[in-house]
């Protein structure tokens, strides 16, 4: 990972705070995206390789083109793209959910991710090289009672990140995603509006993932030989079997 450029997206908090923490530590320089800057700005200053902030809402498309669109010379070739940006919003069956939660997370974790994707893919395109790295969830596999709309979206981001590794295979650049079960973070405290008693209950009785469980795994899908790609890596916390069923100490 010497001297490779890594884009992350939400990199201000959880998964991928951990994430750019992992690849800054094998010599990677990176480019760390989100909405609040000053997070980045403390991430950055911990981190002992160089990094460029960039602020902006992955649902903005006008924001996310012409942000990176405009990306200084020395960092336009990107070798691995981790579109991580996203969370959940509200746990409520469809006839009683929110339309701005279903809005929040369609446009976020689907389109956003779908618009970095597309404005980066013609420079990696023109140098040949390049891996995508997308983050979806076990709500991508599985549906889960009241997440109709979440896991649409992380169904969304599976199928998308099938298509795109189709329609890329003949430009050299890698695909894949990773599915992660529960991960502590700040991703429950987001999906219930700063409830953070509801929050904790989410983790209690089983031992979550940390993000930098997930870092790790994310490295190592980065770092794979030219010739083998994961596509697709499903990574659970060993208590959890599946979307909805954990095996908590009581
Ligand atoms: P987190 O701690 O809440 O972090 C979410 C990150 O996404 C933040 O850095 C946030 O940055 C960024 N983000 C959210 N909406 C954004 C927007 N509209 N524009 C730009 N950035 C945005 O949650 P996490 O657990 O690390 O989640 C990271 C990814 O993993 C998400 O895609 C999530 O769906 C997925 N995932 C999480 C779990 C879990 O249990 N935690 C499980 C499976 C998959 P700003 O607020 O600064 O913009």
């Amino acid at each position: 990972m010497k001297d490779k450029t890594i884009l992350i997206t939400g990199a201000s908090s959880g998964i991928g705070w951990a994430t750019a923490e992992a690849f800054s530590k094998q010599g990677a320089r990176l480019i760390l995206c989100g909405r609040r800057k000053e997070k980045l700005e403390s991430l950055a200053h911990q981190l002992k390789t160089e990094t460029l902030i960039l602020t902006f809402d992955v649902r903005d498309r006008k924001a996310v083109f012409e942000t990176l669109d405009k990306l200084p010379k020395d960092w336009v070739n990107i070798d691995v793209l981790i579109n991580n940006a996203g969370n959940a919003h509200g746990l409520d069956p469809v006839q009683t959910a929110n339309i701005e939660d279903w809005e929040a997370m369609i446009d976020g974790n689907v389109k956003g991710l779908m618009y970095v994707t597309k404005a980066l893919l013609p420079g990696m395109i023109k140098s040949r090289k390049g891996h995508i790295i997308n983050l979806g969830s076990i709500a991508g596999k599985e549906v889960y009672p009241n997440g109709s709309v979440y896991c649409s979206s992380k169904f969304a981001v599976d199928a998308f990140t099938q298509g795109l590794r189709i329609d890329l295979n003949k430009e050299g650049i890698k695909v894949g995603a990773i599915h992660p079960g529960l991960v502590q973070t700040e991703f429950s405290e987001v999906r219930f509006k700063g409830d953070r008693a509801r929050a904790a209950k989410v983790y209690e009785g089983i031992q979550a993932l940390s993000a930098q469980d997930v870092a790790d795994a994310i490295l190592y899908m980065a770092q794979t030989p030219d010739q083998v790609n994961v596509a697709d890596l499903v990574l659970l916390p060993t208590r959890q079997a599946n979307a909805y069923i954990s095996n908590r100490e009581s």
